[in-house]
Formats: C-alpha cells, structure tokens, sequence
C-alpha cells in the first residue's frame, strides 16, 4: 500500500483527498489493461475514465468555465501511474492535447472539450518535428494564408496519440516575425484531408505514437487558436500548466517501485533473515523514500503556486520535473536491484517501471534544458 499520508499537506483541500480515494478505488478494479495493443487500450481507457468522470480536470468545463486545477491533475497522474503508465498516459494527453483550447479557444472551439472530458474524442499535441525539438523556435512547418483559409504543410514528429487522435493542437509558422514570435497554434480534426500518418513509432515503453504529414491541410482562419503569432506563447502556458504533471507521473512510478521494494524485501530471505535486515538495502530504502518525499514537495509546491493564482511558475515546474524524473529513475534503478535476475525479467512490475521512465526525462523540456530554465530564472 503506497504511502497517502502526503494528502495531509497544506497544499490539499479536502475535495484533493476525496478524488484521490475515489480514483485509487476505482484504480484497483480497473488496472492494469492489457498493453498488447496500445492504440486499442488508450481508446478503451480514455472512454472508461471518461465514463467515470476521471478526465472532466483535464479540460475546461464549458457550462462551469474555471482555471484547470493543476493539483487534482498531478494528483490523477500520480495515482494512474502507479497503478498502470498507460492509464496515466491516456489521461495526460486528454489535457496535453487540449489545453491550448482550454486556455485560449473561442467558445466555437471550446465545444471539443465536452466530447475531449466525457472520453468520447481523443487528443494530441503536435508541436516537435524532425529537426526541432529542444530548439522549438526553429521549427519548419508552414501555415499559409490563402484567403479564408490556412494551409498547412510540413511534418510533425514524435506525436502522442498520432494515429488515433480525434484531433490536434498543431504548431505552425506564419511568419509575422523570425523565430518564436512567428508561429501560430491551430486546431486541426483529425478527419482533415491531407493530414497523414507518415510513420508509426515505436519505443521502449510503447504507447501510439507517430510521425505526421501535413500535406497542404487547408484549415479555416477561425481554426486558430489564439491570435496570429502567438503560437510559442501558447505552447509555453500549456506546458507551464502541465510539466509538473510530469513530474507527477514519475513520482507514481517512483512510489509503486517503493512498494514494490518494501515487499520484496520483507519476503525474501537471504543468509537466514529477510532482505530487510541488510543495512545496505536499508540504506537504498532510505534512500528512495527521501527522493519520493522531495519529489512530491516539489511537485506539490508547483501545482499549489499555480493554483493560487501564480500567472507562471517556470521555476517550480521546471524544479519538479527534473527533480522527480531524475530521481525517479534511480528510485526505480534501486528497486531493480534489489529485485535481483527477477527485477530485469520481461513483464515483471519493476522491469515495466524501468522502461516507463526514461522518456519522461526527454520530452516535455530534456532534463538538460530544464537546468538551463533554472540557471535562468534563478540569475534573473
Ligand atoms: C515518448 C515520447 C513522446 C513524445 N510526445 C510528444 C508529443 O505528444 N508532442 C510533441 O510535440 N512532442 C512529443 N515528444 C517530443 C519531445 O518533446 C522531444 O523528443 C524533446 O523535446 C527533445 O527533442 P529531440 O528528440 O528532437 O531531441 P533534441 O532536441 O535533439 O535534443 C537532444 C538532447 O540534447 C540535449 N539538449 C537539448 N537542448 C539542450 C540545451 N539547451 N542545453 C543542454 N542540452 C540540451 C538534451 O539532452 C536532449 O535530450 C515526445 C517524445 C518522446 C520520446
């Protein structure tokens, strides 16, 4: 049983607590899904979080419009993964995917969000491409003006949910100044033509995932979202808002690969006593639950700034999602080895662990650019 007793912390009111039970109970009958097909699993599982009204944080709701609630969404992440990483995955893109219009969308556009909350549409975030990723600013496709329309062309890369998306929040320049101030955020249905999956990706811990081609997609002007050249603002609030979510997810990790540990090792019995009795497992136990506290405290930190109101919190998402991936990876590395030959079997819970981590020290901001982020904001 994971420790809970982080629920009563300040950052927490009481409908927090409540949603976590309510969630947790609903994880423990729920989960894990078979991840033989993953495009069929995500479909499955955005419809029965939606079902349940697991995924109405994710969004803005249109009849009782309010700020997204940035702890109940690390709070959802943490939970989901810790019981299963594809769960957390298909509630993450819900927001990811949508929060440009939850943020800045017309009331036109905002429509989505119904369908996006009760898990009847899915949704992507389209804004790496092949030669930019990191270095956002630099990206190369096109959206250009022909009278009442866009036109969009160029590739997207590394796209979540590519494939079985509903629709896209897709990234493009238009051109009103160099660089970052150059690009603007349109909504595109997934239906549009000209709009292909180019490439289907597969990765260590696979989830769908695809390289896109935009072949002249003609979108109407009033598919923009936000106005002419505001695109990388867009993208930055949207990730302001859900990068400490990240951090969220590998800290559910982290805890299950803790749970994990503690019950290996009380079990197993190695020269005559449990593995407990090894001053060096204790050591590592120490360890991981201190990075697993420090973690959360950052986490939690973050999503209450940003909850209080805070118009950015750069420095605290960027501080939490270092943080808790990094250390994530070594709480679950330790949990590996004190698994011994069974922590590195196919299919064993740590082994899983193991791979569903690494990517979240990559995407979203690279560990490396989110240091750069805090030398930055902590010289200012
Ligand atoms: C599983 C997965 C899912 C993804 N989902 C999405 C998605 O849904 N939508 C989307 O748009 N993108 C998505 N991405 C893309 C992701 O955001 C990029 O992979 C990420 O931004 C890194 O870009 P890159 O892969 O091009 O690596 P590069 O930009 O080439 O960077 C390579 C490495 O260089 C280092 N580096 C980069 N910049 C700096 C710097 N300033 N200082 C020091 N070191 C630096 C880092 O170590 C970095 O990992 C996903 C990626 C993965 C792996």
């Amino acid at each position: 049983m994971a420790d809970r007793s982080f629920l009563d912390w300040p950052f927490f009111e009481q409908r927090h607590r409540d949603w976590a039970d309510r969630l947790d109970a609903w994880c423990a009958k729920n989960l894990p899904v078979d991840h033989s097909d993953v495009d069929a699993a995500c479909r499955d599982l955005v419809a029965r979080l939606g079902e349940a009204g697991f995924l109405n944080p994710t969004a803005v709701d249109t009849a009782n419009p309010g700020p997204l609630d940035v702890r109940t969404l690390c709070l959802t992440r943490e939970t989901l993964a810790r019981h299963d990483g594809l769960a957390d995955f298909a509630f993450a893109m819900q927001g990811l995917g949508t929060g440009a219009i939850s943020l800045f969308g017309t009331p036109e556009q905002q429509q989505w969000l119904d369908r996006t909350r009760a898990g009847k549409a899915l949704s992507a975030f389209a804004l790496s491409e092949p030669r930019s990723g990191s270095d956002v600013a630099n990206m190369d496709m096109a959206a250009t003006r022909d009278g009442g329309d866009y036109v969009l062309s160029g590739e997207k890369t590394w796209i979540s949910n590519g494939g079985i998306a509903d629709l896209y929040t897709v990234f493009a320049r238009t051109g009103e100044a160099p660089g970052a101030r150059g690009i603007s955020a349109f909504l595109v249905p997934a239906d549009t033509p000209g709009l292909e999956v180019a490439e289907r990706l597969d990765v260590i811990a696979p989830h769908p995932l695809a390289r896109l081609a935009f072949n002249d997609v003609r979108v109407p002007a009033s598919a923009m979202i936000g106005k002419p050249g505001d695109g990388f603002k867009i993208a930055m609030s949207v990730l302001d808002v859900f990068r400490s979510t990240v951090g969220a997810a590998a800290l559910g990790f982290a805890r299950r690969a803790l749970d994990e540990t503690l019950e290996r090792a009380g079990s197993r019995e190695l020269f005559g006593a449990p593995l407990f009795d090894l001053q060096m497992v204790q050591g590592h136990i120490a360890e991981m639950a201190l990075d697993i506290d420090a973690a959360a405290l950052l986490i939690y930190r973050a999503a209450w700034t940003k909850d209080m109101g805070a118009p950015r919190v750069t420095r605290e998402a960027a501080m939490a999602k270092l943080f808790a991936t990094d250390r994530a990876q070594e709480v679950i590395d330790k949990a590996v080895q004190i698994h011994g030959g069974d922590g590195v079997r196919r299919g064993h819970i740590v082994e899983s662990l193991y791979r569903e981590i690494r990517a979240l020290r990559i995407y979203e901001g690279a560990s490396d650019v989110q240091k750069v982020v805090i030398a930055r904001q902590t010289m200012k």
